[in-house]
């Protein structure tokens, strides 16, 4: 299959855009950017287009999927008993990075949800992103644009490194804003529940609609504690090399990152290290790459991903980073990295 490439960096190219509609009506597979990563579009309402999604993807297909919409009206056909608390936060924060859970309605089918009773929802805040789904029914079901295993795609090119051949369309929006995939909160039962943190926080939550819980499989490094997101369980954002954080004040994790370098050069490995801006200088050795300052936490989200690409592209052998517990998005930060990690985690 050839993909084709659409550029809607500055505006929307109408004709492309039409084109891509009538591909996610006739079942096909679009590739979109949204304010967190890109996602890997089919209609949310065709059991065959998740089909394609999950092939294309080579995902595990009890891996459910987020169905965007781009009205709230729309959510009434496909979730049923929609609670108050889901009215308020969509009012806070629709359109934008939080994905709600509720019971399914009829309409959407067991291959969108990974055979679940429940579906996930959200209403991304990019303009392309609601240009699409509008032009392709309402309904499209996406996860992240990325093959099954690999970091998100915060741009297109990342989208092409993994998808190339494999789906019919890339709608190229340029870098995406929070580059952390979306806050996902479950409203199907009992106290809102938190299974995956993003850019809006627990305290953000909180504010709106009051007490929430985290899903214990977030905070446990237990693996036997399952958790209530399918997806969770499977292995994500792994680079090819072996990552360590290294945890501690500052100046011992920078001496311990630069002995380690030191020895795995001296020992013939390609070593790359993750920084923050404030400490980059402070390296001596291995491939150092800024992920951002510490004073700009969202610089940081939207570089993680990528940074782990290209230490995949330039085949290193491992990787040490420094930990980032910024006050808002630390959370996920921390959740994507020490995923990446396997929760290697070295104390100093
Ligand atoms: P991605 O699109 O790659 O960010 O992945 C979507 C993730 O959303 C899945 O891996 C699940 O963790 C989560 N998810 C989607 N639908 C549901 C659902 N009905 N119940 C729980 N988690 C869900
Ligand atoms: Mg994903």
């Amino acid at each position: 299959m050839k993909t084709v490439t659409a550029v809607m960096r500055d505006r929307i190219d109408q004709e492309m855009m039409e084109k891509a509609g009538a591909i996610l009506k006739q079942g096909g597979l679009v590739a979109f950017p949204t304010e967190t990563v890109y996602g890997l579009g089919g209609n949310a309402l065709d059991e065959q287009a998740a089909e394609k999604i999950y092939a294309a993807k080579g995902r595990p297909s009890d891996n459910p999927l987020i169905v965007h919409i781009a009205e709230f009206e729309a959510l009434e056909r496909i979730a049923d008993g929609i609670p108050e608390a889901a009215r308020k936060l969509a009012d806070a924060f629709w359109p934008g990075p939080l994905t709600m859970i509720f019971n399914k309605k009829e309409l959407v089918p067991h291959g969108t949800t990974g055979g679940l009773e429940t579906v996930a929802v959200r209403m991304p805040d990019h303009p392309v992103a609601l240009a699409l789904i509008r032009a392709g029914g309402g309904y499209v079901a996406a996860p992240s644009a990325n093959l099954s295993g690999r970091p998100s795609p915060t741009c297109a090119a990342h989208v092409q490194e993994d998808l190339d051949g494999r789906i019919d369309m890339i709608l190229d929006g340029g870098d995406v804003g929070i580059g952390l995939e979306s806050t996902i909160v479950d409203l199907s039962e009992g106290v809102p529940t938190i299974l995956r943190p993003g850019y809006i926080n627990q305290q953000m939550l909180e504010e709106v609609i009051g007490r929430t819980e985290m899903d214990r499989g977030l905070l446990s490094d237990d693996s036997d504690v399952r958790p209530r997101a399918p997806g969770m369980k499977y292995r994500h954002y792994a680079p090819k090399a072996s990552l360590t954080i290294v945890e501690g004040p500052q100046e011992r994790v920078i001496a311990r990152i630069n002995q380690l370098a030191d020895e795995g050069e001296a020992a013939g490995e390609k070593i790359g290290v993750i920084a923050a801006a404030e400490s980059t200088q402070h390296y001596g050795s291995g491939i150092v790459r800024t992920i951002g300052s510490r004073s700009d936490e969202i610089s940081i989200a939207r570089h993680l991903f990528g940074i782990l690409r290209e230490f995949d592209r330039l085949e290193v052998d491992r990787i040490y980073s420094e930990s980032f517990e910024t006050p808002q998005m630390g959370q996920a930060i921390m959740n994507r990295l020490m995923k990446a990690a396997g929760h290697q985690v070295m104390e100093v």
